[in-house]
């Protein structure tokens, strides 16, 4: 018997997993999926936004400014890299002009901190790379960068460190309430616990009316993007949007935390909640809209293409609150961006609400909030690498050549107390297979140290979920027919 089960393991589930482990209860984290961060927190921006483009009022707003104010506290306790590098918002003509003048205005009555209206001038000094037809920009100095699986994998790594137990692969498919306790059904056992905290992403509304809660729907809105190799990192040192849309954001233009380059999202609602498929129709307006920032950008250099679904509300707004119909039902729903900046934000702010309604629950006197990642060998000097490979020789072996990623690392995420099983959970957590090309080289020799370490056979080992097997059995078995 649980007293809460948080369910979805994306960041915002293990956010607020994290802060309600300071507290003296039993958690548990139910996802579906095989690891965490397979949602949308496994594929955005990684844009920690300022706030100044969420509407006045708003929830949005409040949690994305307030998250954004934690993240240099949250990414040193997690051992997460976060780099506030501001972002700027260009303006073409005089419509952009109004634009960013409203984002100003907003921005500042969301208490967004040094924000500036920069001219041409000032900007192509700091971006020399970006289109000189600009006339001016409004400059964000607290946006920054972060990486959001990483962030998610330490979010959870720090829950288990304080008592939270994950089930992953634990689908949920009914629940029911009896008297003062809920009963879960998932799709490998049943669960038992007071209190529920909805964190489904985009399948947040079905899990909601499982139980009769409030009724509200959630739109799925997908993005595509081109990531680019780690030579062309420095192109821009910011993050560079144009005006926003309707539907979102608009294009943007962004170094990552480990260096490349990253251009989109496009904003297309679609029907199914699952298709993370790319379009070429998508990829290029990104790389058309992407051009109007940089002119000089090319195409050779994408190394990968990808999609990620924005879990939009119909309320316009995100969900978070208690359930006013069924007593002991939480939601942090229709977290769409500015999700991944306001997460930090939403896991204080649930955990407080559970808190409160609980009533009698004490703080853990002995919480701690560090938790230390995988060694990041590419990144260490000489001497740290020497003393890393002097301790453990495995840290001497490079599995990924594009990022340096050795085998001690894979080794470590193999058998952390979140252990990465798969082949997408080893990259998430070590980055193996995210260089140019694309573990094409490593893949095979990552599958041989999954199998010597866990005993997985090699035709069992998949990608991510389901049956993403990469190899299905030997040839000569099966020119002979023995499978
Ligand atoms: C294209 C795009 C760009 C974005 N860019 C940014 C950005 O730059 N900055 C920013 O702040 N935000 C951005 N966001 C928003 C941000 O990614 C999200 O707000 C955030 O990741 C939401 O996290 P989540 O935990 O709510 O959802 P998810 O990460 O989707 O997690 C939900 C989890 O619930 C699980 N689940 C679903 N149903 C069940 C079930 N029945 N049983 C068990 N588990 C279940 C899912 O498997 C999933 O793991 C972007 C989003 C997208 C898609």
């Amino acid at each position: 018997m649980f007293d809460a089960i948080v369910i979805g393991a994306g960041v915002i589930g293990c956010s607020i997993a994290r802060e309600l482990s300071r507290y003296d209860i039993k958690i548990g984290v139910l996802e579906s999926e095989v690891d965490v961060a397979t949602g949308s927190s496994g594929a955005n921006s990684a844009i920690v936004h300022a706030g100044y483009d969420c509407q006045a009022g708003s929830m949005m707003a409040r949690m994305n400014v307030w998250g954004n104010s934690l993240y240099d506290v949250v990414s040193k306790e997690l051992d997460v890299p976060f780099k506030r590098i501001g972002s700027l918002v260009l303006a073409f003509d005089e419509e952009d002009m109004n634009e960013i003048q409203k984002l100003f205005e907003q921005g500042q009555k969301n208490g967004v901190p040094g924000l500036k209206i920069l001219s041409a001038q000032e900007v192509l000094q700091m971006e020399p790379n970006i289109n000189s037809n600009i006339i001016a920009a409004l400059w964000a100095p607290s946006a920054g960068i972060t990486c959001p699986y990483e962030l998610t994998v330490a979010m959870a790594e720090n829950a288990i460190q304080n008592g939270v137990e994950f089930f992953l692969g634990y689908g949920v498919e009914n629940i029911k309430r009896d008297g003062n306790i809920f009963n879960i059904k998932t799709t490998q056992g049943e669960f038992k616990t007071k209190y529920i905290i909805n964190c489904a992403g985009v399948f947040s509304d079905d899990i909601n009316r499982m139980l009769g809660g409030e009724e509200f729907k959630i739109i799925p809105r997908r993005g595509e993007y081109c990531l680019y190799d780690r030579k062309l990192g420095d192109m821009v040192k910011r993050v560079i949007f144009q005006p926003p849309s309707s539907l979102g954001k608009g294009v943007l233009v962004t170094p990552t935390v480990d260096g490349n380059l990253l251009i989109g999202p496009n904003a297309v609602d679609i029907d199914t909640k699952e298709d993370t498929s790319t379009t070429s129709w998508g990829l290029n307006f990104v790389y058309t809209k992407a051009l109007r920032t940089i002119p000089s950008l090319g195409r050779r250099d994408v190394i990968r293409v990808f999609s990620g679904i924005r879990a939009v509300a119909d309320t316009g707004d995100f969900i978070l609150g208690a359930s006013d119909e069924i007593p002991g039902l939480f939601y942090a729903a229709g977290i769409c961006s500015p999700g991944l900046s306001a997460a930090p934000a939403i896991g204080q702010y649930m955990a407080e609400l559970v808190y409160k309604y609980a009533g009698n629950i004490n703080a853990k006197f002995n919480f701690n909030p560090y938790r230390k990642g995988i060694p990041r060998f590419r990144e260490l000097n000489w001497s740290e690498k020497e003393k890393l490979i002097k301790g453990d020789n495995r840290y001497g072996q490079i599995v990924c050549r594009c990022e340096t990623v050795t085998e001690g690392q894979i080794i470590e995420a193999i058998n952390r107390p979140l252990p990465a099983l798969t082949i997408d959970a080893i990259k998430r957590r070590t980055r193996a297979g995210m260089g140019r090309c694309q573990g094409g080289f490593c893949t095979p020799k990552i599958m041989e140290i999954l199998n010597r370490e866990r005993g997985i056979p090699l035709d069992e080992i998949t990608k991510g979920s389901g049956r993403s097997y990469i190899v299905s059995g030997r040839i000569k078995e099966g020119l002979r027919g023995d499978k």
